[in-house]
């Protein structure tokens, strides 16, 4: 509830300052209050999604997906996002055919590649690159998703899927994050019975291994 109050307190406060007439009602000071707004709705989804998965009676919707399609179909809708940031994305996807919840996977991928989108190439010192990899070892089947980006402090990499955590909430405050996503891509992998590891160097970038059941 701290994460709904405080947005909601900050549109409080500017709001009544423009009623009682404190504040000029400017376009930049309406545009800050709609910003918090979107941020607001957009938490109230994630919300909406994580109490689905939080559910032990949720299902999982079975059938037999073509994970090399599904993962290039969710690169090429990000492909303009990558473009906008000047970071290259690389792929090398074998043939694998799994038997797993399609829509929730491709959650699962775009809140990865969106991640890894969102936390490279801030300061444009380096060319920004995303590397995905998809293969079988040993009987598992694996979903890497690397980048070369701002990387995770050692001291978080265990909080990074706890509800809400987000890395030094200055560094990304403008990056339109809530701090939910990993907590889904956590809990639908454990659902279908694999695990999701990050490996990460601060300022080398990150990288998000996903192992499922083949
Ligand atoms: P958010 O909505 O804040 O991105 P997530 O649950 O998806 O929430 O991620 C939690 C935190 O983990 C993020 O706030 C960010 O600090 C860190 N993080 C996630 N993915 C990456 C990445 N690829 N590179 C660097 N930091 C990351």
């Amino acid at each position: 509830s701290h994460e709904l109050r405080t947005p909601l307190t900050s549109i409080q406060t500017h709001l009544e300052a423009m009623i009682d007439g404190v504040w000029e009602p400017s376009p930049e000071r309406l545009n800050s209050v709609n910003e918090e707004v979107i941020r607001l709705s957009h938490l109230v989804n994630q919300l909406k999604n994580l109490a689905k998965y939080d559910n032990e009676k949720n299902k999982l919707q079975i059938s037999e997906v073509d994970l090399k399609q599904l993962i290039k179909n969710i690169i090429y809708n990000n492909q303009s996002f990558a473009f906008e940031k000047n970071i290259k994305i690389e792929y090398y996807l074998e043939e694998i055919i799994a038997k797993v919840d399609k829509e929730k996977i491709s959650q699962v991928i775009v809140n990865l590649i969106s991640n890894a989108i969102r936390y490279t190439n801030c300061n444009c010192k380096t060319e920004g690159k995303i590397v995905i990899r998809l293969y079988k070892e040993n009987d598992f089947i694996k979903i890497n998703i690397k980048d070369n980006g701002i990387g995770i402090p050692k001291e978080s990499l265990d909080y990074i899927f706890e509800r809400f955590y987000r890395v030094d909430k200055s560094r990304c405050r403008n990056t339109g994050g809530t701090g939910v996503g990993l907590t889904i891509c956590k809990s639908i992998i454990d659902l279908h019975k694999g695990k999701i590891e990050v490996k990460s160097e601060i300022n080398e970038g990150s990288e998000f291994i996903i192992t499922l059941p083949s």
